[in-house]
């Protein structure tokens, strides 16, 4: 048996250090850490690949494709999703599932235009480039949800073109989210019937439907696909994501391959078989009702630290239903320590359900203590 050298192993347990304590203080990215899959440590062992079509029978048979269909069918449920004409598979994550939307909508309308808001994630605006589809760039409101009168606008100049909508529900640093209801209507006054909405939900998608009230993002209020991350809310120890989509628009791009005995519907070949399970072991444990505890508590959170930060004369904000607080830029010692994205002048902390109101009382104090905050306060603070 090879063995690893006593260099290599002290450098194993070092980087196990430093990874244990950079999760330990961050308030800047949306992912859970708050996990427990020890009883999955026994399928490590295998070689477990998803290839082909999660809903279709497959060759290789050391695959998790069943706990895969199930993992789909709850979110396709979540999403209101018609439940006799659904499909979808676990990604790599988040931006996967929007290239997988945008590839459906360009193979549905090969001559149309993609309106997505300046708030849009960067993955696809790649995404768009890679399957070299002419895109209008719609302009964002201040709190970061997509401008309806000027999307409204520039649609009617193009409305000789099937239109592809890509909505965001939960930007990516204010968490705003778009209204589908209100996309719909205008294409609806706008009399475009070629056009496809996908919803980008990559954080707010796993708890989107306890959202009070509600905003409208899901297939009952009109959308074509939804894509969530699977390791942000939920969390997981590896990346992944999920797509849910219409069973009759992947029919259309589906052929079969006689290699794997199975249909080339997905856009990797070889497929991560563990994350599927990961999934499918989360939503056993938390069950609707526990996803929905998650949510609230997180919700709790967040209105928490933005009175706390408010209370110290910060001027911090939420979107509605949102759990990120977004705030003026940090000093540096402080962006540093919490690992806080920062977007020009503007910062935020997501309340992830692992953060703890004790970590929010840390930050403040780091704040209010900061030497930085002292010299430079109207410069750091100004919004
Ligand atoms: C994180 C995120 C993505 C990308 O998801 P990955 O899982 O990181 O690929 C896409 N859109 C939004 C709004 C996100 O927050």
């Amino acid at each position: 048996m090879n063995t690893i050298s006593n260099t290599a192993k002290t450098r194993l347990a070092s980087l196990k250090h430093n990874i244990e304590e950079a999760r330990n203080s961050f308030l800047g990215y949306p992912v859970s850490k708050d996990f427990d899959y020890d009883e999955l440590n026994p399928f490590l062992k295998y070689p477990i690949n998803n290839l082909g079509d999660p809903f279709e029978d497959c060759t290789y048979k050391v695959q998790t494709h069943e706990m895969e269909r199930e993992v789909i069918g709850f979110f396709a449920k979540l999403f209101r999703a018609n439940p006799t004409n659904y499909w979808g598979y676990v990604t790599n994550g988040g931006s996967e599932s929007n290239l997988y939307g945008l590839y459906l909508a360009r193979e549905l309308y090969p001559k149309a235009m993609v309106y997505y808001s300046e708030s849009t994630h960067y993955s696809v605006k790649k995404n768009i480039h890679l399957l070299n589809i002419p895109s209008i760039v719609i302009r964002s409101q201040e709190n970061g949800e997509i401008d309806y009168e000027d999307f409204e606008n520039t649609v009617r100049m193009n409305r000789h073109k099937p239109a592809i909508v890509l909505t965001t529900f939960g930007t990516t640093m204010k968490e705003a989210k778009d209204d589908v209801s209100k996309i719909k209507n205008i294409l609806k006054n706008l009399a475009i019937q070629d056009h496809y909405i996908h919803c980008d939900a990559a954080l707010a998608g796993s708890y989107g439907a306890f959202i009070e009230p509600r905003i409208p993002f899901d297939f009952k209020d009109g959308v074509d696909s939804i894509s969530i991350s699977g390791h942000k809310f939920i969390g997981s120890p590896m990346p992944c994501g999920i797509i849910i989509t219409k069973r009759s628009n992947r029919d259309r791009i589906a052929t079969g391959i006689s290699y794997i005995g199975s249909l080339d519907t997905t856009i990797t070949g070889s497929r991560n078989g563990h994350s599927p399970l990961f999934l499918w072991y989360a939503l056993k444990k938390l069950g609707m009702e526990g996803l929905r505890k998650r949510y609230q508590h997180s919700l709790e959170t967040a209105e928490y630290c933005k009175n706390k930060l408010n209370e110290i004369g910060i001027n911090a904000w939420i979107n509605p239903g949102a759990i990120t607080v977004v705030l003026p830029k940090t000093p540096f010692e402080v962006k540093q320590k919490w690992q806080l994205a920062t977007e020009s002048d503007i910062s935020h902390v997501i309340c992830m359900p692992n953060v703890t109101k004790a970590q929010i009382d840390e930050f403040i104090y780091d704040i209010v203590n900061s030497k930085e905050n002292v010299e430079e306060e109207e410069l750091v603070f100004e919004f």
